[in-house]
């Protein structure tokens, strides 16, 4: 116990003209609607309550989507796109004939994203009322798959590149262009949100042991998630500190993986590639 004296609260409206309302009027909130749907993709809302704007991450499915709007009572004004696939875009035409909503994706993928109004690339990010949002280009899983980061809230939605416990498949990029595009994701703040398009953490965490076994971390996620599962229950959002601490694709540096893998001498880029290829015939 500490008896530490209480300090009297300064109240000096001149100096500190703030106030609860005037504090959210600066930062005002966004809230994430998460559901899933198809056979292992997750759909979510983002909505600013202070602009009335509602954008769906992907549309993995026309009806979900809907569902989803009718349940929370928002209105869909936008969608943004990560990359081109079927279970990503396959519902943009259809939304967009049915809501009016503008369409924002990948500059560097124009010619693939049905009904694009808005390319966006690294160098534009771009602005979703008074949210900042930060895009990455992030080659690798398609070449064109791009992530986006709501700066303020931390809150980032990183399609088919980053899952919880893997990455996703090298469909046209390389290795090297994945590891690249995993690092700049590794920059972003420890606490960001991870917010993945599918629910394959279990999966993952299963391949993750095999390179890994020894990682109490991992050990310890794997069993919480397998008790998430049990009870058809979500593993996603993810935070980067935790794939930071049990994802292997993340991990190519650490000595107990270099060690398993007899690559001691190679590049981190190396390690992420051999631990991909495994990953393909697991
Ligand atoms: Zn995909
Ligand atoms: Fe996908």
């Amino acid at each position: 116990m500490t008896n530490k004296p209480i300090k009297p609260m300064r109240r000096d409206p001149e100096k500190h003209p703030w106030s609860e309302p005037a504090k959210r009027k600066l930062n005002p909130s966004i809230q994430v609607h998460q559901f899933p749907c198809l056979q292992d993709n997750y759909g979510y809302l983002v909505h600013c309550k202070a602009s009335q704007l509602t954008a769906c991450i992907d549309t993995p499915s026309v009806a979900a989507t809907q569902q989803a709007l009718a349940d929370t009572g928002w209105t869909l004004t936008h969608i943004l796109n990560t990359h081109h696939h079927e279970d990503h875009a396959g519902g943009n035409l259809e939304l967009k004939e049915k809501t009016g909503c503008i369409i924002v994706g990948p500059a560097h993928d124009a010619d693939r994203i049905p009904g694009l109004d808005i390319g966006v690339d690294e160098a534009t990010g771009f602005r979703f009322g008074t949210h900042e949002v930060e895009v990455l280009n992030t080659p690798g899983h398609t070449t064109g798959h791009i992530v986006y980061r709501f700066r303020t809230h931390n809150l980032a939605f990183v399609g088919d590149t980053l899952f919880s416990m893997g990455c996703g498949r090298l469909f046209e990029g390389t290795p090297r262009q994945m590891w690249t595009s995993l690092q700049k994701i590794m920059a972003w703040p420890d606490h960001t949100l991870i917010h993945c398009a599918h629910e394959y953490t279990a999966g993952n965490a299963d391949f993750a042991l095999t390179i890994e076994p020894n990682n109490i971390e991992l050990i310890s996620r794997a069993s919480r998630v397998a008790e998430l599962r049990a009870l058809d229950l979500p593993t996603v959002p993810t935070s980067l500190k935790i794939e930071k601490l049990t994802n292997p694709f993340l991990r190519p540096n650490r000595e107990e993986i270099r060690h398993s893998l007899n690559m001691t001498d190679a590049t981190n880029a190396e390690v992420f590639a051999e631990i991909r290829k495994r990953k393909d015939v697991f």
